[in-house]
């Protein structure tokens, strides 16, 4: 959300008359940004003095040059992201004290620095918001290293959170970038979000050593048909596997992401994901319901099968369409058994605590079995079945 004064506004009030907010009653003017804003403008129209359709930025320097934003602006994607200069972040970055990792988390717990490397997916996955604003664009690795050292000049050890859709979209440039981080020296610490069919164990070796501590990237499902169905080019398991597994050797926090809902899904099919999740190892995962979000192509293709009015509910947790073969309770029951099932075992809490000795993780997986099986008891006394497959 945008608020602020109009400029002059202060010392004009019969000029400024007409840049008074008729929401606020005030010279504070509000607007909106944000893909909400940009795709359900209706939604905010009654409550601000203008909504911004695009990204921010170019509505933001118009509104800085005194221009008076009223009702939908169009915003143009910016094309060259090195035309931005870089965020004060002398304002807004904590005391580097704060920034202490915990046993637990790598990232400190009062967060880290954002920083983009890129903007939008040239990918195709049609439930994604990300590449739904504007097109893929990177900035120039130079810049981006000129960042992080004037951020690591500011803060010892700078967590940085690199907040690109897709990290290691561009191997050489990825390598790149790594490589600039080493040579400059660079003392950071940073985590990223990529597929990992753009990892390699060359790749994630230089990326370590250029400071990567985690990393996120979606799984969604184990089925091939059913993530080609929604435009996303399935990962031979075998590769996830592999690149899961040199991860834990580098020491490299993990978190995968799963959907469920897919038009294919049904019960036996999610249980075998979830069941995939544990087989996996990522040291986190996350569990999510499809949710069709307005301007991506899955909305248009769902819009019939929507019941939901209430777009609070359009949260990644709620069901919000009507499905061909589970019901909106069986969908929030299999959410929950996810998490009961990742979560709540031995070999979960062996992975926090680095447990890697073949002996002892052989003990906890069977450990895990017992604990399964009782979950299994416990899901056949609420719903009449298990979720296993
Ligand atoms: S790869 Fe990830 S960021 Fe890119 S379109 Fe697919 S879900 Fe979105």
């Amino acid at each position: 959300m945008f608020a602020g004064r109009q400029r002059h506004s202060s010392t004009a009030t019969s000029r400024s008359c007409s840049r008074r907010s008729w929401t606020t009653g005030t010279n504070v003017r509000v607007g909106f940004v944000g893909l909400a804003a940009s795709k359900l403008p209706e939604l905010f129209a009654d409550h601000s003095d203008f909504v911004v359709a695009g990204e921010p930025e170019n509505a933001a320097g118009r509104l800085f040059r005194g221009e008076v934003l009223r009702g939908v602006t169009d915003s143009l994607p910016l094309d060259d992201l090195d035309a931005l200069p870089f965020p004060r972040w002398d304002l807004v970055g904590l005391p580097a004290m704060r920034r202490r990792a915990t046993w637990l988390r790598v990232r400190p717990l009062s967060g880290g620095f954002p920083v983009l490397a890129s903007r939008g997916c040239p990918e195709f996955c049609t439930y994604c918001p990300h590449r739904i604003l504007a097109a893929h664009r990177e900035r120039r690795v130079a810049a981006i290293a000129d960042e992080l050292q004037e951020l690591s000049a500011r803060y010892p050890r700078p967590y940085v959170i690199f907040r690109d859709p897709l990290f290691s979209e561009n191997r050489d440039r990825c390598l790149a970038l790594c490589e600039e981080i080493l040579s400059r020296g660079l003392q950071i610490r940073f985590e990223c979000e990529t597929r990992l069919d753009r990892l390699d164990e060359a790749l994630l070796s230089v990326m370590h050593r250029a400071g990567l501590r985690a990393m996120s990237f979606g799984v969604e499902s184990v089925d091939p048909q059913t993530l080609r169905k929604a435009g996303r080019r399935p990962i031979p398991q075998p590769h996830q596997r592999a690149i899961m597994t040199f991860c834990r050797e580098l020491g490299v926090m993990t978190a995968a992401f799963y959907v469920f809902g897919f038009l294919q899904d049904t019960w036996s099919s999610i249980a075998v994901t979830i069941d995939h999740a544990i087989q996996l190892g990522s040291t986190f995962a996350q569990f999510k319901i499809l949710t069709p979000y307005p301007g991506t192509p899955l909305w248009k293709q769902m819009k019939p099968l929507v019941y939901e009015k209430d777009w609070e509910k359009f949260d990644g947790f709620t069901p919000t369409f009507r499905h061909p073969n589970i019901t909106s309770s069986e969908l929030m029951f299999l959410l929950g058994a996810a998490y009961s099932r990742f979560y709540v075992r031995p070999t979960f809490l062996a992975n926090q605590l680095g447990i890697r000795s073949a002996g002892v993780r052989q003990m906890l997986e069977r450990w895990d079995a017992r604990v399964f099986e009782r979950q299994s008891r416990r899901e056949i006394a609420m719903v009449s079945r298990a979720v296993s497959c």
